[in-house]
């Protein structure tokens, strides 16, 4: 994103792309975290996984925290000094951070149960929603979209 007007046309390709997938998929649900986790990294809000963002450290416990503020992971041992935090496992960050290196079109193939993608959802719309400062419209249009029957 160098110059005006790149972003705004990487953003609108992903949408059509988005919406390409999602008209062909059977797993609106994945889809649609997908492209919330990639939009947060195309707007340069990447989520932080891969080290605490309080310490550096490597060392992440099966129970982590996710800081919307800091937009990233908080290790156990850090997590207790800071606030606003919310605890995910383990799985709901690895999926983040599956779904941050797969192609668009092949998400469909990361495997998730359900209680690991709620996580993931979570934890996505209170970094964007922290990042945005009031709650997406788009992302309630999303909510509506997957909740359909
Ligand atoms: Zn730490």
């Amino acid at each position: 994103m160098t110059e005006e007007g790149d972003g705004d046309e990487t953003i609108f390709n992903m949408l059509l792309t988005y919406m390409r997938v999602l008209s062909e998929t059977s797993d609106p649900e994945l889809v649609t975290v997908a492209f919330e986790t990639k939009f947060a990294t195309v707007l340069g809000y990447r989520p932080r996984l891969e080290s605490c963002t309080e310490c550096g450290g490597r060392s992440l416990s099966p129970e982590v925290c996710y800081s919307p503020e800091a937009g990233g992971v908080i290790c156990s041992k850090c997590s207790p000094g800071s606030s606003g935090n919310i605890r995910v496992s383990y799985g709901a960050v690895k999926l983040l951070e599956a779904l941050l290196m797969t192609e668009f079109a092949k998400v469909e193939r990361i495997k998730a149960n359900r209680s690991i993608r709620r996580e993931t959802t979570r934890l996505i719309r209170a970094h964007l929603g922290f990042r945005m400062n009031r709650k997406l419209r788009s992302l309630e249009f999303l909510e509506t979209v997957t909740n359909a029957p």
